[in-house]
């Protein structure tokens, strides 16, 4: 909160302003509160959760009409036509956003951008709308008796409204949602599996679009209290784009700085606009190339720069791991029962009639040829992919085809062979989303509870530090996890997975580039974890780890299991032999094996 201490001379200069201003350049300051407002709920949605939206000046108009006709041909007051204005742009909002659910980046620009385009083109062939004259006569908004047909006292009314929609917007981007949503933005596939329901939180997004662009239109209605189409148009949906791009689309202060800094260069080159609209392009293109993340990107870009040039990163240390507290296993029972799954993909089947059964307090190891089916089996446990046939039950209860985010919630984490650390997070940000276990139905405490909402994330990042310490992190808790040396991204991912606090850990490969001090550490880790009460199952390639970390191994070969035993036993049995014979990966060593079996 002490970093937002300079909002207030901030606030107290925008409270000032209409002092010093004439009664054109007070009607250029409502405009540009107007495109401010637009900007941060477009910041929110494509910066943040990384949803492409060319259709927010749609949701403009929509409230902006809506307003319109309520009040002309409907007989409505003006607040009342005002709140249904807002509903009915955020439900424009859910319709725009369907799409997202099926598509992503360029193809969902597309798809919102021809939705945006039947909106202009239907308010300019509806009579209900006025066609191209638009509708006039919009009514003055009655306030107390205050006299809002003045440029003057509705910028005090523009200026309440945008502080909300301001505090609102920083309160979600700064909270657990935010970071679930740049979490999605990161990597949805991640994202899923540390407890993120994706479909609804991208609708989320575009009904917060909506919902802006809806503020925005009523309060355009009130100001102009006239709409017609070309307000609404393509060409303003790029300025509010070039606005958001330039400003920095990730920072909401950033899009608010590119919004009124557009607004006031829109006014300053009014004479020469068909060079203006030349040049927002080519500015455009320029900061994506030089500074994707826009001017208010640059400090940081230039602080990672440096830091780059001075080689931190890679001269980052992990700390000691801080072993958890033991925990008598209380369960009994089994953790995990995969009953005779079947994967097939077009023309291969990945996994034939698999089944195992893994006992709560165990690490059970997973070993195979490449392709043999082990990350698919993890895929098919964690949520991600539903078995063709048979079925998968966690301490059990038949989970099968549930998602990923609510396998997440019953307790199931993992890691990836491929490491999926949300980059555009801070290693601590990458935790907190670990930590984050509540059910995106939460979401409505943040309009409601704001101070609840406040205080979780509190909660949150005092037990990020503790898991932080425990990991040996705190070196790098603030680095940009790429910038790090791939056995402390292992690390981080690692611990990542244990902020959830799950029941079942799978790693998959988690020795994978670690050098052999790296290993021995990563096996008396797992031992921790698995004696605070967690079962883990672990796919790997390195005997000696298998050999001496786990109790029960099963092979998989082809998409079958040949083999489930004791590391020993299985390491000579014939098919396995065989099957390992056929592949480059080297056979368990027998110094392995030997000290395994004692
Ligand atoms: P492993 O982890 O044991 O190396 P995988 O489970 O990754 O093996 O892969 C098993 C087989 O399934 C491979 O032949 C792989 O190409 C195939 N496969 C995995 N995922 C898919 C997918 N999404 N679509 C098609 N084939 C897949
Ligand atoms: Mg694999």
């Amino acid at each position: 909160m002490k970093r937002l201490a300079w909002l207030v001379p901030v606030a107290v200069a925008a409270w000032l302003l209409p002092y010093g201003l004439d009664g054109y350049a007070i009607h250029v300051a409502d405009v540009a509160v107007i495109f401010a407002i637009l900007a941060v709920g477009l910041g929110l949605t494509m910066g943040v959760a990384g949803q492409i939206n060319l259709a927010q000046v749609a949701f403009f108009g929509v409230g902006a009409y809506a307003v319109a006709i309520l009040t002309t041909q409907a007989g409505f007051g003006f607040w009342a036509a005002a709140a249904l204005a807002l509903l009915i742009a955020m439900v424009f909002g859910i319709l725009v956003g369907i799409p997202a659910l099926r598509m992503q980046s360029h193809y969902l620009g597309i798809v919102t951008l021809g939705l945006a385009l039947a909106f202009t083109n239907w308010v300019t062939n509806a009579d209900i709308a006025g066609r191209a004259e638009g509708i006039s006569d919009i009514p003055v908004p009655p306030l107390f008796g205050v006299d809002l047909s003045s440029g003057y006292l509705f910028y005090y009314v523009e200026l309440v409204v945008f502080a909300l929609a301001l505090a609102f917007a920083l309160l979600v981007t700064r909270s657990p949602l935010g970071r679930r949503l740049r979490a999605m933005r990161d990597d949805d596939l991640a994202a899923g599996a540390l407890g993120a329901q994706i479909p609804l939180l991208r609708m989320t997004a575009f009904v917060l679009s909506g919902l802006y662009g809806g503020v925005a239109g009523v309060l355009y209605a009130g100001l102009i209290r006239f709409v017609a189409p070309e307000s609404f148009n393509i060409a303003n949906m790029f300025l509010l784009l070039a606005m958001v791009i330039i400003g920095g689309r990730s920072s909401i202060l950033g899009c608010v700085v590119g919004a009124v800094a557009l607004t006031l260069l829109r006014e300053a080159l009014l004479d020469a606009s068909g060079y203006a609209q030349l040049g927002y392009g080519l500015v455009v293109v320029l900061v994506v190339v030089f500074a994707p993340r826009g001017l208010a990107g640059l400090p940081g870009q230039l602080r990672l720069l440096l830091r780059r040039r001075r080689g931190d990163g890679s001269r980052a240390q992990l700390g000691a791991f801080l072993p958890y507290e033991p925990a008598p296993s209380d369960a009994g029972g089994n953790a995990l029962e995969v009953r005779a799954v079947t994967k097939r993909f077009t023309g291969l089947t990945a996994l034939d009639g698999v089944s195992l059964t893994v006992p709560a307090g165990q690490i059970r190891g997973i070993v195979g040829p490449n392709g043999s089916g082990k990350t698919t089996l993890f895929n098919v446990i964690s949520g991600f992919y539903t078995p063709t046939q048979g079925s998968v039950l966690l301490r059990g209860q038949d989970l099968t085809g549930a998602a990923p985010y609510r396998l997440s919630l019953c307790g199931v984490a993992r890691t990836f062979q491929n490491l999926r650390l949300f980059e555009d997070l801070s290693v601590r940000e990458n935790i907190l989303v670990g930590l984050d276990r509540t059910p995106t139905s939460w979401i409505w405490r943040y309009p409601s509870l704001p101070w609840k909402v406040l205080g979780y994330e509190r909660t949150l990042r005092a037990r990020a530090g503790e898991l932080i310490e425990r990991f040996g992190l705190a070196d790098v808790a603030d680095a940009d996890p790429r910038s790090l040396p791939y056995g402390i991204q292992r690390r981080i991912e690692l611990a990542r997975a244990m902020a959830m606090s799950p029941s079942l850990l799978l790693l998959d490969e988690p020795a994978a580039g670690l050098n052999g001090e790296e290993v021995r550490q990563l096996g008396e880790i797992v031992r921790s974890i698995r004696d605070s009460g967690v079962t883990v199952v672990i796919i790997e390639h390195n005997m000696g780890l298998v050999m001496s970390l786990c109790e029960q191994v099963t092979v998989l070969s082809s998409g079958r299991v040949i083999a489930d035993g004791r590391p020993a036993e299985v390491a000579v049995h014939p098919d396995v032999v065989a099957a390992y014979l056929g592949d480059s990966m080297s056979t368990p060593s027998e110094a392995a094996v030997e000290e395994a079996s004692r």
